[in-house]
Parts: structure tokens; C-alpha cells; sequence
């Protein structure tokens, strides 16, 4: 059985990498990198901590809006897909990359497995919303990480086929986590100690790409109390640029600027963290795993669970709430939400239902 997977972004790669080998070992994959992330510390950074193997073909495809990406992705994957003839493509997450690829197949007769099937924000201002609902409403395998991702398809009345298997995240976390907390000379060029400082993460559209918003962001971030270390996805940096907001970011005396990070170092300063202050979707749940409070700059989120586990308050862009939201002390129990860390097993095991 041959799968074609599409990748192109930095939780895609983590999220790969949970799959990939135990893939290869039942069928042969052919990876395809869109190229939707090409900056070195969002991609191959992750292939090589993460030992995801090469990818197989690169389109090379970044930049453009998300119209213009996702139509040239299209255009670069029906080749492919024909030239390849394979019996399943698989797809992750919600980006440009996902809809392409899935959007690719179906129209060559392909079927589509999708890991993380059934996420919903319920804003679909957020184009990462529109790309799971259109990409769950062409699957034929839906692959979920919870209960409540379960019950939003089954609302939806999906064609495909719904299987819980876990969150490939956790199996990633499972692994890495136990060793980065112990990395804790990662945190020695920004002069904090464990649990004195707090980890900050940007980059959602709806945060960066409107001035005023980004000012918002900029304004609570300035009036975090302690120490915070904010690695600067690309996006953010030209953003804050662009807005003439970058030296003040720069010259904040808590603030500690960093550049995208691997995910060994990145997993160091999270494990290790007081709390978490993030618009990631993947950073909210890495946070809970790892049982560090989590601050979610976002009116909504996918993740509904850690919020009522009580360890992840949404608090958009407000500071004021932001502060009351780190006074919180997080709650004694954490119980097991996204599975038991061996997802990805589960998902290549689906997978060959397809052949
Ligand atoms: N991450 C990383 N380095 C960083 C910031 C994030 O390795 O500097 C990892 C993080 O551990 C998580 C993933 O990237 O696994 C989240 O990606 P991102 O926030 O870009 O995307 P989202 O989850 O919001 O789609």
C-alpha cells in the first residue's frame, strides 16, 4: 500500500513525526513538503530532531495569501497525485497544506485520511477553521483526538468513517517531555530559573495581521510581571516591523526575545515554565501535558477540554484578564484528555484499511 503524506508546516512536521516510522514499517509512505514553511527553524529543524525522514518531493510553494497558496498547492499536487498513483493521502492539522492536499486527492479519486479530525474553534473567521470543515467534509477516514471532537462530527453528519485514536501530539510529548525538563541549561542565555518566568507564543492571523490587534498583543505582553521569553515566529517579527513595533518589543526590560526554536529546546523552556501565555494550538495542549498553566491570548479555542480542566483560561487580548488569570492556582487533578501517547500506531493501523 502506498500513502501519499502532504506536510508543510511546523506542527505538521511534529505531528509526522509521531506516525511516519511506525507507517513505514506497515506501507510505503511518500512524504510531500509544500513548502508552506521553508524558513530552516520552522522545518528542517524538526526532520532532524525529530528523525522524520526526508521528504520525498518539495513544491517549494510559501508566501500569497491563503487563496493564492492554497490554489498553487493545488495545482502542484494533481501532477503529483497522478504521476504517484497512491491508494490514500493523508493530512494534518488545518492548514493551507491540509485543504490542498485533501482537496488534491478527492478530485483524483483518492480517499483522504485526516489526523485531527473534528477540531473546532466555531469562529470561522480563522482560516484554520475553514480548513478543517472543509477538509473533514472530504475525508473518508476521520481520525480524532477526543470525545468532543467525535460528538462535532457526528453533528456535522460527515461521510467519512470516525475512528478516536488519541492526539499524535501526546505521543511526541510522552517521549520528549521527560528529557527537555531536564534541559535546563536552555534556559541560562535568558537568565531565569525553573518556574521564575513565563513562555510566550504569537502568530495566529487574527492576533498579528490587524495593527490594532497586534498592539493589543504587544500591550499585554508588556504588562506580564515577570521575566517572559517569547521566541518570535517570522510572521510576528515582520508583522511587528511592519507596525513600527519591534524595538519597543526589543527593548522591553522582561521581555526575552528569541528566535523560532527547535522543539527540544522550545519543550526545555515550556516544561520548565511558571505558565504559558500562547495563541498556538499546540502549545495549549503541550502546556497541560506538561502541567504548566496555560494563558490563551484567543476568544476561542479548539481545545475546549483544558479549559474546563481549569488549567488554560482564554482571555483574547486583554491584559488586565490575562494578569487575574495568572494568579490562578491550577487545579490538583489532570486527568488524561488527548489518549494514551500511542496515536500514532493507532493512525497507520487505520490507515491500512484503505489499501
Ligand atoms: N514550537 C517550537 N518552537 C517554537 C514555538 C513552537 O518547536 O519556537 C512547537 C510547539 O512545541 C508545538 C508547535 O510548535 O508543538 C506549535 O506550532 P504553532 O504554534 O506554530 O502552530 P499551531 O499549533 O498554533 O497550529
Amino acid at each position: 500500500m502506498r500513502v501519499l503524506t502532504v506536510i508543510g508546516n511546523r506542527p505538521q512536521f511534529i505531528k509526522a513525526s509521531a506516525v511516519s516510522s511506525r507507517l513505514r514499517a506497515v506501507a510505503e509512505e511518500v512524504t510531500v513538503h509544500t513548502g508552506q514553511h521553508y524558513d530552516a527553524a520552522l522545518s528542517q529543524v524538526f526532520f532532524d530532531e525529530l528523525e522524520l525522514p526526508p521528504p520525498e518531493h518539495l513544491l517549494g510553494i510559501g508566501g500569497g495569501t491563503n487563496t493564492a497558496q492554497t490554489a498553487r498547492m493545488l495545482a502542484a499536487l494533481e501532477p503529483l497525485l497522478n504521476d504517484l498513483g497512491p491508494d490514500a493521502v493523508l493530512v494534518y492539522g488545518d492548514t493551507n497544506s491540509t485543504l490542498a492536499g485533501a482537496l488534491a486527492a478527492v478530485q483524483a479519486g483518492v480517499p483522504v485520511a485526516h489526523v485531527e479530525a473534528g477540531m473546532r474553534s466555531f469562529d470561522r473567521a480563522m482560516p484554520e477553521e475553514v480548513n478543517r470543515v472543509v477538509t473533514d467534509h472530504l475525508a473518508t477516514l476521520l481520525l480524532v483526538p477526543s470525545q468532543t471532537a467525535v460528538d462535532n462530527l457526528t453533528r456535522e453528519s460527515v461521510a467519512g468513517t470516525v475512528e478516536l485514536v488519541g492526539d499524535v501530539m501526546v505521543d511526541v510529548a510522552q517521549l520528549l517531555q521527560p528529557g527537555a525538563r531536564a534541559r535546563t541549561e536552555t534556559l541560562v542565555p535568558y537568565d531565569v530559573q525553573p518556574g521564575g518566568y513565563l513562555l510566550a507564543t504569537a502568530h495566529r492571523a487574527g492576533n498579528v495581521d490587524d495593527p490594532a490587534r497586534l498592539e493589543q498583543l504587544v500591550e499585554l505582553l508588556l504588562a506580564l510581571p515577570v521575566p517572559t521569553i517569547f521566541p518570535l515566529h517570522p510572521r510576528t517579527r515582520a508583522r511587528l516591523d511592519d507596525a513600527g513595533l519591534l524595538q519597543r518589543v526589543q527593548e522591553a526590560p522582561l521581555l526575552r526575545l528569541a528566535p523560532p526554536l527547535g522543539y527540544l529546546d522550545f519543550t526545555a523552556l515550556l516544561c520548565n515554565a511558571q505558565a504559558v501565555v500562547t495563541d498556538s494550538g499546540g502549545v495549549q495542549k503541550e502546556a497541560y501535558l506538561a502541567g504548566v498553566p496555560c494563558v490563551t491570548m484567543r476568544p476561542s479555542t479548539e481545545w475546549v477540554e483544558t479549559v474546563e480542566a481549569g488549567w488554560n483560561v482564554l482571555v483574547d487580548l486583554d491584559a488586565a484578564d490575562a494578569l487575574a488569570a495568572l494568579q490562578r492556582t491550577p487545579p490538583a487533578e489532570r486527568p488524561q484528555l488527548y489518549g494514551d501517547g500511542r496515536a500514532g500506531q493507532r493512525v497507520a493501523d487505520a490507515l491500512l484499511t484503505l489499501g
